[in-house]
């Protein structure tokens, strides 16, 4: 699986429409995206998933120095070598 020179342009993005903070047409963009996109649905999934796991069993939003680690993954390079995507 490789990603496509486009999801350069979205992966930064990512973690805004996560966590709620991307403006209503940046969010049409990113789903019309991820429609036709599976490995930033993928990106997207695991965020999720991170997330949830952490507010289930932690009872809380994730702090805010895990928050910026976990968007590091986001960082395409280190995500592909984590994933072996
Ligand atoms: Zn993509």
């Amino acid at each position: 699986m490789k990603f496509q020179e486009s999801c350069r342009a979205y992966l930064p993005k990512l973690s805004l429409y996560i966590s709620g903070e991307a403006e209503e047409a940046l969010c049409t963009e990113i789903e019309r995206h991820l429609e036709v996109c599976e490995n930033c649905r993928i990106v997207v999934d695991t965020l999720r998933k991170t997330i949830l796991l952490y507010r289930t069993w932690g009872g809380q939003d994730l702090p805010e120095d895990t928050k910026e680690r976990l968007y590091h993954i986001l960082d395409i390079d280190t995500f592909l070598d984590e994933h072996d995507l």
